[in-house]
């Protein structure tokens, strides 16, 4: 080969390799703000993904916990973010759909402020009570709630979130009075309930199930798309006639609006691949919950469609924020 063409090919090489050196997302650890206490499903899926998604990502994930204002506070935090894909937010049903929907002082719309990525999973929620509670079952909850209209209160992970709304819209469908007492999570909600200072709680299954599997939470109902093999015995809203009831959470990762697509490609191809880890799939799994592992266009679907869902329950039943 001749001089020229050698220094020719050379030049060629380092023009095509510098923008793709200057683009190796990601080069540093990639922060992912979960906008509720430790402990909650947010966390708790989160964290099992991203003790493994390293390997698929070439970079840790490092989970910042954000909680407040029924996820606004993290939720901003991600809107805010510079758009790099250094720093990426969960977005669930209550940041990307109730909170939005029944706030307008959110400080986000979620159809346009973010940049969907991958919806990790869908859980199954559950209204559970303390074992000192009277009642044990779903008809004795409801005797029991219409002979003491004033008497209880329900924590939920924070106000405006789909513990918040889905439980006034079932005291308006079932007739029932409880207080509502929210919380910066579903993590230190559960902590009052399993100690019996509240005994009501609307969570998501997988930050509940332990303690209903250890006895110190009773399930009475359930918003799933069937009864559970775990709890035969406990009804759906939708059995019950509350189809409203009856939606499932949701757990994805997002980042602000802008996200160059190479970031979006490359965390969700990790986080998918690290969802079929056979690990992290059963521990998934193990809390009740169905991994979606899906696309950009899906969850910005998902998003867009549950969104303008609680929108409309909001109008129509005439919920407003707290
Ligand atoms: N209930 C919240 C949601 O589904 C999550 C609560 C939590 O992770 O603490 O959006």
């Amino acid at each position: 080969m001749s001089f020229t063409r050698r220094l020719l090919l050379a030049t060629t090489a380092v023009v095509f390799a510098a923008p793709a050196f200057a683009q190796a997302y990601p080069n540093k650890p990639v922060v992912v703000v979960v906008p509720f206490a430790p402990g909650g499903t947010t966390d708790i899926i989160t964290r099992h993904v991203a003790a493994k998604v390293q390997d698929a990502l070439g970079q840790p994930m490092i989970v910042e916990n954000k909680g407040g204002a029924g996820g606004a506070i993290g939720a901003n935090q991600t809107k805010n973010a510079t758009p790099d894909g250094y720093q990426l937010g969960v977005g669930t049903v209550s940041t990307t759909a109730t909170v939005p929907a029944i706030d307008p002082k959110a400080g986000y719309n979620p159809t346009t402020d973010f940049t969907p990525i991958i919806n990790m999973a869908l859980t199954p929620n559950v209204i559970a009570v303390h074992p000192s509670f009277p009642a044990k079952d779903y008809k004795g909850f409801i005797a029991e709630l219409k002979k003491n209209p004033t008497k209880y209160a329900y924590a939920s992970s924070g106000a405006g979130g789909i513990g918040h709304l889905q439980t006034e819209l079932f005291k308006q469908a079932a007739g029932v009075e409880m207080t509502h007492i929210p919380y910066k999570g579903a993590g230190p909600a559960l902590n009052d309930v399993v100690a019996g200072q509240v005994l009501i709680m609307f969570d998501n299954l997988p930050s509940a199930i332990p303690h209903i599997r250890s006895g110190k939470l009773i399930p009475i109902v359930i918003a799933a798309p069937e009864r559970l093999k775990d709890f035969p015995d406990v009804p759906t809203f939708k059995e019950l006639g509350m189809e409203q009831v009856n939606r499932p959470a949701y757990y994805g990762i997002l980042g602000p609006k802008g996200l160059p697509q190479e970031v979006v490609d490359k965390v969700n191809a990790a986080v998918k691949k690290t969802l079929a880890d056979p690990d992290v799939k059963k521990k998934i799994e193990d809390t009740g919950s169905l991994i979606l592992a899906n696309s950009p266009a899906e969850f910005k679907k998902q998003i867009d469609e549950e969104y303008a869902t609680y929108k409309k329950v909001v109008t129509e039943k005439g919920l407003k924020p707290e």
